[in-house]
């Protein structure tokens, strides 16, 4: 019977020096392999030149590298790209290159499918079939990174987990995605380019907080009204505005850092002077920026964006308080690749 071979990055730098030690080969061996694994992001064992070809032979028996395919992309007219992802067990997922006049931008999926119900987004109607493991994130960033380089003759700049799936829900994972992301042995990037975006978990957001982190957080808001969110999003069912609240604002006093809030306007359902106003108090409460999303359509209505005078109320509301507010254009709609679009259909 042969051995399962193991995956190979699911190891420590450590325990890859440990494992040619006990091959009887040099220690230094193992570094090299993880910059090959991690800062060159080589494919194959066979890639990495500055081995030789016994050693390659010797990995190749113990190890495999779970390598994403990109297994097709589509280019949008604004020059968003939308990637399909095939993971080594089949599974797929999608990962966004966002370009603007000065940055690209790549928003990644943490999780196959989600277990949220959000009931506006396309994600959540897939089932959730895994998390993702932390070089299946690492290597969506190479890819697009490659693309934006290839397509948009820049390196990446930012990076947004708003992709498919909760990234609170697959914790471990996605910080140490961002451990390999940040670090100089893996991109070097900044922390603070980061953004890990979240439906609002208050017991985790109060664990980021506990552990430090140097990323920026995203809450999915969409209603600072409890009956209101709760019909969009059933999460708010189990914690509701004010826990959420107490969360952001332990967030804020351990990192001092101020969350964004998105927040998409429906017609007949977040669009009155009311609404503006509960969003004006949560604000108000801790620290914040808010985003107002442009709603992309996932089906034949029962969600409908806000007509232009809601958005602009909203606007006048915010601004009027001294909040700070954005109103983000959707990119990449003609291709599916929008923010809630994601489900893995495919031209
Ligand atoms: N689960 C995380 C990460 C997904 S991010 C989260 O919920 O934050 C995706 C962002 O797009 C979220 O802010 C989500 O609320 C928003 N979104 C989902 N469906 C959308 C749609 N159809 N139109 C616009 N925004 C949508």
């Amino acid at each position: 019977m042969t051995k399962k071979k193991q995956d190979i990055r699911a190891l420590s730098k450590e325990a890859l020096r440990d494992f040619f030690i006990n091959h009887g080969h040099q220690a230094f061996r193992g570094n090299q392999v993880y910059e090959w694994l991690w800062q060159k992001s080589a494919h194959s064992f066979e890639d990495m030149t500055s081995l030789s070809k016994d050693t390659r032979a010797m990995l190749e028996t113990h190890f495999v590298i779970n390598h994403i395919k990109v297994d097709q992309m589509q280019r949008s007219n604004d020059g968003t790209i939308k990637n399909a992802i095939k993971l080594h067990d089949n599974l797929v997922v999608e990962s966004v290159l966002i370009p603007t006049e000065t940055r690209t931008t790549a928003c990644v999926s943490s999780q196959v499918g989600c277990s949220l119900d959000c009931h506006f987004c396309a994600t959540a109607r897939l089932k959730r079939m895994r998390n993702l493991n932390p070089d299946e994130i690492y290597d969506q960033v190479v890819a697009i990174d490659q693309q934006s380089r290839l397509y948009h003759k820049r390196k990446l700049s930012n990076i947004v987990y708003m992709g498919m799936g909760e990234p609170l829900l697959n914790y471990k994972n996605v910080l140490a995605s961002i451990e390999k992301i940040t670090s100089k042995e893996g991109l070097g990037m900044s922390p603070k380019r980061i953004t890990v975006s979240t439906v609002g978990i208050p017991k985790m957001i109060v664990k980021l907080a506990d552990d430090g982190v140097k990323f920026n957080l995203a809450v999915s808001l969409h209603s600072a009204i409890d009956e209101v969110r709760s019909k969009l999003m059933p999460i708010n069912e189990k914690s509701n505005l004010a826990e959420l609240l107490a969360s952001l604002q332990y967030w804020y006093e351990k990192t001092n850092k101020i969350i964004t809030f998105e927040y998409v306007v429906w017609e007949g359902i977040n669009d009155t002077k009311k609404d503006a106003v509960a969003l004006v108090k949560f604000c108000k409460k801790v620290p914040s920026k808010v985003n107002l999303i442009e709603y992309n359509a996932i089906d034949d209505g029962e969600f409908q964006q806000a007509n232009p005078e809601a958005i602009q109320m909203y606007v006048n509301t915010l601004e009027a308080h001294n909040i700070v507010v954005n109103v983000r254009r959707s990119r990449g709609k003609d291709i599916d690749a929008a923010c809630g679009q994601l489900a893995n259909k495919t031209a």
